[in-house]
């Protein structure tokens, strides 16, 4: 906590998990405003069990894109006026006017907050001009998870 973090991610196992859910208290208890995220295994089976019996767990990630290589960081995409990121695939809602829930299964896969911050320090570096904005292509950027 001496970094002052907005958010605290933790990567949460059965073999963890209890020893994960008092870190998670302790760190409401001292620092109120940090969101709590837990990711990986347990998390994504167990969602919505830790989500409504854990307050202090703000927010949970099921699964990681990261094993998917980043079109700018793999150096096969060039950075242009309209570059942008992808933070999430999918959506898991249900729009009568809209085949993306449809077409991800209604679920949300996500890239990690490291892979996200590593392509928008590349994309501002690598020339895009100043002034100019990174898009989000998300499919649902204000989903709450
Ligand atoms: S992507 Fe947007 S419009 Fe489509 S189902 Fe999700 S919330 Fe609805």
């Amino acid at each position: 906590m001496e970094r002052k973090p907005s958010v605290v991610g933790l990567t949460v196992y059965v073999t963890n998990y209890e020893a994960s859910v008092l870190l998670a208290k302790a760190i409401k208890r001292v620092a109120p405003h940090v969101i709590v995220v837990f990711g990986r295994p347990t998390p994504s089976v167990q969602a919505t069990n830790i989500l409504q019996n854990i307050e202090e767990v703000d927010r949970h990630i099921k699964d990681y894109l990261d094993k998917f290589p980043s079109p700018y960081l793999s150096g096969i995409l060039p950075v242009t006026n309209n570059a942008g990121v992808l933070t999430a695939r999918g959506c898991n809602q249900n729009c009568t006017y809209c085949n993306c829930a449809v077409l991800s299964s209604r679920s949300i896969l996500t890239h990690s907050v490291d892979r996200v911050i590593d392509e928008l320090e590349y994309i501002s570096q690598a020339g895009m001009p100043p002034n100019e904005e990174i898009q989000i292509f998300d499919d649902a950027f204000t989903h709450h998870f």
